[in-house]
């Protein structure tokens, strides 16, 4: 990143949120269902599967929790209805992780259990590393009754490849992303390079461990290390799967789909769009330009 996007990634806090809002547009499928699932009908006529995620994390109660539970009950019957090639994303932290983990185990376990009735599947992001071991305790004891949930792993944590073997028995369906939030040395890798090779490094280990795998990344590099690996292990497109996130890398998109590969597009909507706004921000290679125009254009 260059220094006025990094100058500029640092003030985000300062930066108004109409701004933030303006320039992040780009990212979020709107704040209602409907608007949403829209999206999610316009990419799925383009043959893009999607995966769905209500805005919101780190609730502080449990009426909040139970709140997002209903949502993403609703969410799920709405995919139904409408027939759309669209799972579930969701974050444990909303559902009550932090305020309360047996409940957070119950409303998760209610939503795996109407996906499964549904004939639909559940994702479990993951957040940063305070909620790690938790995650992953939540999704073994699911997987215990539930084979429809998935959870994700980030390849810059140094501890994934020991997490990865020790739930080799479950087989499970992962989505491997490189991991967004801002985490210490000791237990995250912080260079480029060396993320990439683990990313690699894990991926292989899935791969011919027969896991299904989201390879959710907009790299190209690590797209093209995976593209290799597919050919090399000879696997057919029904084994893994790209992922990407709405409004990112769309061109490297129109290349996998039309390669053959399936793709699946995150889609977050929701009213709660500030933080996850503000992580794709400080992705952006060129976020001062979007900031500084937004800024100009409001003055104006
Ligand atoms: C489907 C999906 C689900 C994810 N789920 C999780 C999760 O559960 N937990 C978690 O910690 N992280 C998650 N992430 C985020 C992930 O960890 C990375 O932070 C993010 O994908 C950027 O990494 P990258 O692999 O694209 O590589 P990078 O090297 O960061 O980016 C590669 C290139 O992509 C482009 N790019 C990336 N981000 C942006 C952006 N915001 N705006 C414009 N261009 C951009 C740039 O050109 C950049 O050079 C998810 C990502 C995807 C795609």
């Amino acid at each position: 990143m260059r220094v006025l996007d990094r100058v500029i990634a640092n003030s985000l806090p300062f930066v108004p949120k109409p701004i933030v809002r303006k320039v992040a547009n780009r990212y979020i499928a709107g704040e209602t269902l409907d608007e949403a699932l829209g999206v999610t009908a316009a990419l799925n006529r383009n043959g893009i599967r999607a995966t769905l995620d209500i805005l919101g994390e780190d609730v502080e109660n449990l009426e909040q929790a139970q709140r997002a539970f209903h949502e993403n009950l609703t969410l799920l019957e709405e995919i139904h209805r409408r027939k759309l090639d669209a799972n579930l994303s969701i974050k444990l932290t909303q559902l009550g992780l932090k305020a309360d983990p047996k409940a957070c185990l119950e409303f998760t376990g209610r939503v795996v259990r109407r996906a499964e009735e549904l004939g639909n599947f559940v994702r479990i992001d993951m957040e940063d590393s305070s909620c790690t071991t938790d995650t992953l305790q939540i999704y073994r004891a699911l997987r215990k009754t539930h084979a429809n949930v998935g959870v994700v792993i980030q390849a810059y944590l140094r501890r994934t490849l020991n997490d990865v073997s020790s739930l080799e028995d479950l087989h499970p369906n992962y989505r491997l992303c490189k991991g967004v939030y801002v985490e210490p040395t000791e237990i995250a890798f912080q260079d480029m390079a060396e993320i990439n090779r683990n990313y690699i490094r894990i991926l292989e280990k899935l791969l011919r461990n027969g896991s299904y795998v989201g390879i959710a990344t907009h790299d190209e590099l690590v797209v093209r290390e995976a593209l290799r690996l597919i050919r090399e292990l000879r696997l057919p497109p029904t084994a893994y799967e790209f992922q990407m996130l709405l409004g990112v890398g769309e061109q490297l998109r129109d290349m996998i789909r039309s390669a053959g590969h399936h793709l699946r597009v995150y889609i977050p909507f929701g009213s709660d769009w500030y933080a996850y706004s503000v992580r794709r921000l400080k992705e952006n290679p060129r976020l001062a330009g979007y900031v500084l125009r937004a800024m100009f254009k409001n003055a104006g």
